[in-house]
């Protein structure tokens, strides 16, 4: 199924994050994961690729995505970066995808490496995107958005703009890299709106259930904290078993007011976490039937 379909069908569209492990020797998780998340109501999975460097990942995330399709009849978003790749290695992935019936492609750059230069057969998503589509129509083509601005672009004006070529390369809906302040995304959608993209938007949602998480992810992605997450985390830093509550409560609570605030989307980066990914399903599924009118 095409996913741009559930967008045009649905006002919020429902799905999940899970990544293949970095090795190779510890793949069964993921399985269990998915395993964990079976009957669960959501509308597609996505499956990354490579990130955080992973040769082992980008091997794994072509049969995950079909595991999904076969075994659990999710639509599946396989993500696919193009920074270092040849265009022959796109064509070879595209027709690895088709031939296990996964139609949908999250195209992304990825992340430059931390020294020297790769080739650049595709110097940005909106290449990949392009070429995914002239390459076969088939596929249909998603992309990755910013709403504190990524980290390459001057400011978010200019990030936008980019962000447009991305759209007009062919991108039917965009994710967005995980926030913690609604206002922040709603600002963001606004803007965007104002750009001339129309395109649904589905929000990134990180549940934070551990003091570890909270360092690792801002590093790595840049997030602010509001004032009342930090209250949070740092008034129960002490107590895992609080926290793993009061984060549980705060991702409810954003997601909560993205669907009444008309999010198209809801996208939850689920860590592998079977248990976090289930409470925050099941705490927020009536929601998503009432703007749905399940
Ligand atoms: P782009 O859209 O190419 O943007 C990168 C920079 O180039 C931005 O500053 C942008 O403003 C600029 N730019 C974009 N297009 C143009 C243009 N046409 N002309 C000039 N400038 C332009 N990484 C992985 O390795 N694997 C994953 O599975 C993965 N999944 C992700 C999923 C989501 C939802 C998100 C938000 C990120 C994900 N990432 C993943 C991380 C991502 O690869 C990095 O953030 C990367 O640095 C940028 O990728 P992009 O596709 O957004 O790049």
């Amino acid at each position: 199924m095409n996913i741009k379909e559930l967008f045009d069908h649905k006002k919020t569209v429902y799905s999940m994050e899970v990544f293949p492990p970095k090795k190779a020797d510890s793949v069964d998780a993921v399985y269990n994961t998915l395993y964990g998340l079976r009957g669960l109501p959501v509308d597609f999975i996505s499956v990354t690729y490579g990130a955080g460097g992973s040769e082992v990942q980008k091997h794994k995330t072509a049969e995950i995505a079909s595991l999904i399709k076969k075994e659990y009849g999710i639509e599946p978003l396989s993500h696919l970066t193009c920074v270092g790749s040849t265009k022959e290695d796109i064509v070879d992935t595209l027709k690895e995808l088709k031939a296990i019936g996964v139609q949908n492609i999250l195209a992304l750059r990825g992340d430059m490496p931390a020294e020297g230069t790769p080739s650049m057969a595709f110097a940005h998503a909106s290449d990949l995107a392009a070429f995914i589509k002239e390459t076969d129509p088939y596929f249909n083509v998603a992309g990755a958005c910013y709403p504190e601005c990524h980290v390459d672009a001057k400011d978010l004006d200019e990030d936008i703009e980019n962000l447009k070529k991305k759209v007009d390369a062919g991108v039917t809906h965009l994710t967005t890299q995980l926030f913690f302040d609604n206002d922040i995304f709603y600002a963001f959608r606004e803007k965007v709106e104002k750009a001339g993209i129309t395109v649904p938007i589905t929000a990134g949602i990180m549940p934070i259930v551990k003091r570890t998480q909270v360092e690792r992810t801002v590093a790595m992605c840049g997030a602010s904290i509001p004032a009342k997450f930090a209250r949070l985390i740092s008034k129960y830093s002490e107590s895992p078993e609080a926290l793993n509550q009061a984060g549980l409560s705060y991702a409810v609570d954003q997601i909560t007011d993205l669907v009444a605030n008309d999010v198209r989307g809801v996208h939850l980066y689920t860590m592998n976490n079977v248990e976090t990914a289930k409470y925050i399903t099941q705490a927020t599924e009536s929601l998503f039937k009432s703007v749905n009118k399940l």
